[in-house]
């Protein structure tokens, strides 16, 4: 009888399970002895990240593999700007490690607080049109399949797996190193400004061909979207950060702490909403800084909140958030979060979800505290009809069925699958339910 572990939970409290034993690896012989164990014993086995999905992806009542102590640089390709990495290394400790070596992950998310394997194996992407999520950046891999076996992939080494362990769902395998592309360090030159939402729809396509990284904000039952365009710039071009107190003031303050307090009390006075939205869109402000490019990609979020996001059709994006604004009107639901869009390139990743499309991608918040279950549902029916895929580690409703539907290389990520983990070691009900048992 194995002992009972403590119960898992996930950032956004919309998960929780209990594995029968927790495990964390030093090495790479430990994590084969862990899957070898797991089969043996008939238990299903999986890894866990920082637990930031808001799915239930990681969640297992079989073996959990703690990847904390497999962490840093494993070996580094200067020539060709490349560094393995333990696959437990979360991305605010990619900074110390890169720095010295004048490199930088080529785009970023909003957030650090992932590990690199976590991200790569849901997709987790930034935004800019010429640029793909990290897992387009992944070159190789170690990992350890469904049969205990150590198998690695790379351009030379069963280079037809890479499209699928790039982002495998953590249904492929244990990851125990990634390998990444990296660039050279980079400046990012971030201008944020308000502009009136209809405009930025109407120029939606424009503005993301035009800039390096585009994105913006617009919060619901108001007529103001918050734009942010980053341009890349050299290293020696020259910083100018934001001074320190206007980033505590702007970050800790305004999005966390005064967030906070706006979002739980708009829970209790939800017909408030409207009026706080609108009194928030209109103080916002022009920022323009300069900073290496981590500390530009990144914000704290301390307020929990859930989240839906679907990747569409570049150009189906600006009807897509029409339908949603005349949605909510009708429905007269109040959203104090506020509706973010990015952008990806087209990239040829089996289950990414920008596969061989230029991509928009559309999300859809609601305080932790809050109901989300209608709101999420009206939005994904919208969000699914314009051929959306969503986000792998993001709330959604889709099945296996539906999902090959919007995924060409569906069926051949399925026969991966079967290849490396034929007696699905890897398996939970989410992965049933997305890929099928
Ligand atoms: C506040 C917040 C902000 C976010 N911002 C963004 C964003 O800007 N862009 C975006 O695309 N997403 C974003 N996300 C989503 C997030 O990036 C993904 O859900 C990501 O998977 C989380 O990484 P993690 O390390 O926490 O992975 P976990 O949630 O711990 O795990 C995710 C999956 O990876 C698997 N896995 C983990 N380690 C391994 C391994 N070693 N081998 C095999 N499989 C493994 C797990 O089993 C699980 O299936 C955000 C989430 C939050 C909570």
């Amino acid at each position: 009888m194995l002992p009972m572990t403590a119960t898992w939970q996930n950032w956004a409290r919309t998960e929780r399970s209990r594995p029968v034993l927790e495990v964390a690896p030093r090495n790479l012989d430990q994590v084969v002895l862990a899957v070898q164990r797991a089969l043996e014993t008939g238990h299903t086995v999986k890894a866990i990240g920082a637990s930031h999905s808001f799915t239930a992806i990681g969640a297992t009542d079989g073996v959990r593999l703690d990847m904390s102590r497999l962490r840093g640089l494993v070996d580094v390709d200067l020539e060709r700007g490349r560094v393995t990495l333990w696959a437990g290394t979360h991305l605010w400790e990619l900074p110390a490690i890169l720095n010295p070596l004048g490199l930088a992950l080529e785009n970023m998310g909003d957030i650090d607080r992932q590990t690199v394997s976590g991200a790569t194996s849901t997709g987790t992407h930034g935004t800019g049109l010429g640029f793909g999520g990290l897992s387009t950046r992944i070159v190789g891999a170690t990992l350890v399949t469904g049969t205990g076996d150590v198998l690695t992939v790379s351009e030379t080494e069963h280079p037809e797996l890479l499209p699928a362990v790039a982002l495998g769902l953590g249904a492929l395998g244990i990851l125990v190193t990634v390998t990444v592309q990296c660039v050279p360090r980079y400046l990012l030159h971030a201008v944020e400004e308000p502009m009136p939402f209809a405009a930025v729809l109407d120029s939606y396509e424009e503005r993301n061909r035009e800039a390096d990284h585009f994105e913006f904000y617009w919060f619901p039952h108001t007529s103001g979207a918050r734009t942010k365009t980053n341009t890349r710039l050299p290293l020696d071009a020259g910083t100018a950060p934001l001074g320190a107190v206007s980033k505590y003031i702007d970050e800790e303050v305004v999005n966390n702490a005064m967030l906070g307090a706006v979002v739980g009390f708009q829970r209790w006075v939800p017909q408030a909403t409207p009026g706080i939205n609108r009194a928030i869109e209109s103080i916002s402000s022009r920022r323009d800084y300069t900073d290496e490019s981590h500390r530009v990609y990144i914000t704290r979020r301390r307020v929990h909140f859930r989240e839906m996001e679907y990747s569409l059709p570049l150009s189906a994006v600006p009807a897509a958030l029409r339908e949603l604004r005349a949605m909510i009107d009708r429905r007269g639901f109040r959203i104090s979060f506020p509706i973010e869009v990015r952008a990806a390139a087209a990239d040829p990743l089996m289950l990414s979800t920008a596969h061989g499309r230029e991509s928009g991608y559309i999300a859809v918040h609601r305080y932790w505290r809050d109901p989300d279950r209608e709101y999420f549902r009206e939005a994904e029916a919208i969000l699914a009809a314009h051929e959306g895929r969503p986000h792998w580690g993001k709330l959604h409703t889709r099945t296996a069925d539906q999902l090959r539907e919007v995924y060409p290389r569906f069926d051949d990520f399925l026969a991966v699958r079967d290849r490396l983990d034929p007696d699905r070691a890897f398996a939970n009900p989410y992965l049933d339910r997305v890929l099928g048992a």
